[in-house]
């Protein structure tokens, strides 16, 4: 099946939780699943916009005619979620976020911010808006070198998170209402589900190479826009793993096929088992109207620096010498640190550093089950000025991290024997058992010199003092 006989087109649009406090009140963003403090209950109603007409999308959801409960938590979540208190300035650090990513998606950002409402009546937001703020648009970032428009970069409030549901009323949790979300809404450009997929792929990397967004389950959401000639447009809702990202697709596509001409643009909602089920109409324009409670942030990309792509820093890493793999680890692991240490110390072989930074903390986790999230960037600091001194040796690297990570590292403990005491220390060990083989005495020093010297400084100077 040929994607461009059938006309296919595809968009994104991407919502990437930010790393901040939340958007509109200093509560911390984060999931909690212990029990909740109190709840409240609310009946929520659409009411026509500005315009004067009630969105398509939210008459359906009001259709539904439930009540809605929200949970909370004292310290956590405050009045601004329950919409009781107004909303506080929007939060500078995740409008530099914003920003930020404006810059690197080469977007057009106007003078000033003007934050709006859009209208929400499923319930997910107690106010029954959504707070959103224009940051960037007819911007374009490029991908395996084609060119993919950002039509826009918005900065908007997550909503609550949907708990439970029955056939009276829905609960929501509030520690996730207002958490700082960036929305990235692509041009149709992807011409195959191919091109989808790795456009999704560049903007979560350029996402993350901000070092400020949110990682891990739930944190980074894409809806899928498909169409192809003939079919109206349709968003998939729902497709989390972007390994599967192609198969979604595929599967979209053969069902435009089958009910070309017959549909109205709509949202769909993803299933495991790649199936999709209808889930409302497509929403209209009539949902934004300005928020009056917050005033107008005047906005500039002067001083906004961009940071280094993870794709671009992973092939610096690799031109100091790391193999590809290495370097991807070191870069999502402890980058910086890296770097700092292979400037400090070229002596020090650049794999040797990347591995103590990542594979060999692994090791200590798995086979010696040693706890390593206490190291922090001073102990590896340390640890490496100690080896360019040669106060230890490379072979006890994993001790000495061992150590550190059980609060128990005392340098005196390995500090290597000068070359003069080690030899006199070989020495008296050949001559203490005469008539021993090479390889006895070898363990014998390896046993009394363990942690002070490498085995081959040992075994180099046993081979001199066994010919004397
Ligand atoms: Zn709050």
């Amino acid at each position: 099946m040929s994607h461009h006989k059938l006309g296919f087109k595809s968009g994104l649009e991407i919502h990437q939780q930010l790393d901040t406090a939340k958007l509109f009140c200093d509560c911390p963003s984060g999931l909690r699943d212990d029990k909740p403090d109190f709840e409240v209950q609310r009946e929520l109603r659409a009411v026509a916009g500005e315009r004067g007409e009630i969105d398509v999308a939210a008459f359906y959801e009001q259709l539904k005619g439930k009540h809605f409960v929200y949970q909370g938590y004292e310290d956590t979540t405050c009045l601004v979620e329950l919409d009781e208190e107004p909303p506080h300035p929007i939060n500078p650090q995740a409008l530099e976020i914003a920003m930020t990513v404006s810059k690197m998606m080469h977007c057009d950002i106007p003078k000033q911010a003007q934050v709006m409402r859009k209208t929400v009546v499923d319930g997910s937001n107690t106010s029954a808006f959504q707070r959103t703020v224009l940051i960037g648009r007819n911007g374009w970032i490029k991908v395996k070198g084609r060119k993919v428009g950002i039509n826009y970069l918005i900065l908007e409030e997550d909503a609550a998170r949907r708990v439970k549901e029955d056939s009276t009323s829905v609960t929501y949790r509030l520690d996730r209402l207002g958490t700082p979300l960036l929305e990235i809404v692509t041009a149709p450009d992807m011409k195959t589900p191919e091109e989808v997929k790795e456009t999704a792929e560049a903007i979560g990397m350029l996402l993350r190479s901000t070092g400020k967004v949110r990682r891990g389950i739930g944190t980074i959401r894409q809806d899928v826009n498909v169409s192809i000639k003939g079919h109206s447009r349709v968003e998939m809702k729902g497709v989390q793993d972007l390994r599967l990202m192609t198969r979604y697709i595929e599967t979209e596509v053969k069902r435009q096929i089958k009910t070309k001409g017959k549909e109205e643009p709509h949202v769909r909602n993803v299933k495991p088992d790649f199936s999709s089920k209808y889930l409302r109409p497509l929403p209209g324009s009539a949902r934004m109207y300005p928020e009056t409670d917050i005033p107008l942030v005047s906005l500039s990309l002067r001083g906004v620096e961009v940071p280094e792509l993870i794709s671009d820093k992973v092939k610096r890493f690799m031109k100091l010498g790391l193999s590809k793999d290495l370097a991807e680890l070191v870069v999502k692991e402890r980058g910086e640190l890296f770097e700092e240490l292979a400037k400090k110390y070229p002596k020090i072989k650049v794999a040797f550093i990347a591995e103590t930074l990542t594979s060999m903390l692994r090791e200590l986790k798995r086979k010696y089950d040693v706890d390593v999230g206490g190291l922090v960037d001073e102990h590896f600091k340390e640890l490496f000025s100690h080896l360019s001194s040669e106060k230890i040796s490379k072979d006890i690297v994993l001790d000495v991290l061992m150590d550190m990570a059980k609060g128990v590292f005392d340098i005196k403990k390995y500090e290597s024997l000068s070359s003069v005491d080690l030899e006199k220390e070989v020495e008296r060990i050949v001559s203490a058992n005469k008539n021993a083989p090479f390889g006895a005495l070898m363990g014998m020093c390896m046993k009394k010199l363990n942690g002070k010297a490498s085995g081959k400084v040992i075994s180099d100077l046993l081979k001199k003092a066994f010919s004397k």
